[in-house]
C-alpha cells in the first residue's frame, strides 16, 4: 500500500471524466509539513495556528511567531499555505487564558470572537504572518464567522496592520487573500453579502454537524449520532457550492469529513472541488478520486437529497461499489 500511494503522489487528482480536484493537507504542527512533500498534496488548505500557542506557558510574541511562520512557508516551498487565524476556546484551551467557567463552551467566547474583542492578539499574529510572507504569497482565514458584520471586522483589523507594516518600511506580501471558514451555519444565508468580500471560503465540517444538528461534537453518547451522509447536511453543503461556483468563489472542505473517501466522494458530488485532509487521507482519497465517475453519482445525489433517510450512507457505499 505504501508503495501504491507513493507512485500515486505524482498523479493528478482528476475523477475518471476529467474534474480536477484540489487535494489539499491540514496541518498545525511544523513537523507536519514534511508531508506536504511526501504526500503530494497541493498546499495547506488549514494551517491551525493555535497548536504552537497551546503548547506554550504564555503567548507567543510577534518575533516567535513571525519565525514560525517563516519556517512553515520555507518548508512549503511555493505550494501555497492557508493560516487560520487564533481559534482557541471551546474544545481547544489554552491553559493560560481562560477566563470564563461558561456552561456552553462550543456555543461561548471562543475563535474569533475572542480575537474580535482582544484584537491585539489578533494584531500580533497578523503583523507575525505579513511579516513571515513579505514578498511572498499570504492567505489568511478567519474562523467561526456567523456574520459578514464579524469577517468586516476582522479584516479591517488586517488593513489596519498592512497599513502599520507600510509606515514601517516593511516589505509586505505579493499578493495577500483573505478567506473565512463556514462553519456557523447563520453565515450561509448571508453568502450574496459575503461572498464579493471573500477570497476563498472553506466549510469546517466538524464545527458545522455540530451547529447544524446542534450535537456537541466532543461528547461521544450523542456525537455519532447523526451522520454527515445525511440529506441535511449534504444539502446545506450543495447549495453553499452552487452559490460559490455562480460567484466564481473557490469553495473547500477542510473538516474531518473531506478525509473519509466516501464522504469526500459525495462532497464532490455535491460541487466542492477543494479538499484539505490530514497527511495520512490524501492517498485514499485521491484513489477514489481517480476511480470516480461523477457525472452520474451527481445525478444519483439529486434524488438522494430528496428522501426522508436519515443517512445517505449505505445508499452512496453501493453506488460507490457498483461503479468500481
Ligand atoms: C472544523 O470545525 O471543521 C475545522 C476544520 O476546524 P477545527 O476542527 O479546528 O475546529
Ligand atoms: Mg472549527
Amino acid at each position: 500500500r505504501a508503495a501504491h500511494y507513493a507512485r500515486l503522489r505524482d498523479l493528478p487528482a482528476n475523477t475518471r471524466d476529467g474534474e480536477s480536484v484540489r487535494l489539499m493537507m491540514n496541518a498545525g504542527l511544523l513537523l507536519d509539513m514534511q508531508h506536504l512533500h511526501d504526500s503530494g498534496a497541493d498546499g495547506i488548505g488549514l494551517y491551525r495556528t493555535e497548536l504552537p500557542f497551546m503548547a506554550r506557558s504564555s503567548l507567543p510574541d510577534v518575533e516567535a511567531q513571525t519565525q514560525l511562520y517563516r519556517k512553515i512557508l520555507d518548508q512549503a516551498a511555493g505550494k501555497p499555505v492557508v493560516f487560520r487565524s487564533l481559534d482557541v476556546g471551546g474544545d481547544k484551551i489554552l491553559p493560560y487564558w481562560n477566563p470564563y467557567d461558561e456552561d456552553n463552551p462550543a456555543l461561548g467566547w471562543r475563535s474569533i470572537r475572542i480575537t474580535l474583542d482582544r484584537p491585539a492578539v489578533m494584531r500580533h499574529q497578523l503583523r507575525a504572518l505579513l511579516r513571515a510572507a513579505s514578498g511572498r504569497e499570504l492567505r489568511i482565514m478567519f474562523p467561526m464567522i456567523a456574520e459578514v458584520a464579524e469577517l468586516v471586522q476582522a479584516r479591517r483589523v488586517l488593513d489596519l496592520e498592512i497599513e502599520h507594516e507600510r509606515q514601517s518600511g516593511n516589505q509586505l506580501p505579493v499578493v495577500i487573500k483573505v478567506g473565512t471558514m463556514l462553519e456557523v451555519p447563520a453565515l450561509a444565508f448571508q453568502l450574496d453579502a459575503l461572498l464579493p468580500l471573500v477570497d476563498f471560503v472553506s466549510i469546517g465540517s466538524n464545527d458545522l454537524a455540530q451547529f447544524l444538528f446542534a450535537v456537541d461534537r466532543g461528547n461521544p453518547r450523542i456525537s455519532e449520532r447523526y451522520d454527515p451522509l445525511a440529506p441535511a447536511m449534504l444539502s446545506f453543503i450543495k447549495s453553499v457550492a452552487d452559490k460559490c461556483t455562480a460567484a466564481g468563489v473557490p469553495l473547500s472542505v477542510c473538516g474531518e469529513m473531506a478525509g473519509r473517501p466516501l464522504e469526500a466522494m459525495s462532497l464532490i458530488a455535491c460541487g466542492v472541488h477543494i479538499l484539505s485532509v490530514s497527511s495520512p487521507s490524501i492517498g485514499p482519497v485521491k484513489t477514489m478520486i481517480r476511480s470516480l465517475e461523477v457525472g452520474p453519482l451527481r445525478a444519483y445525489l439529486a434524488t438522494l437529497l430528496r428522501l426522508p433517510d436519515r443517512s445517505l450512507r449505505d445508499k452512496l457505499k453501493a453506488f460507490a461499489i457498483d461503479h468500481g
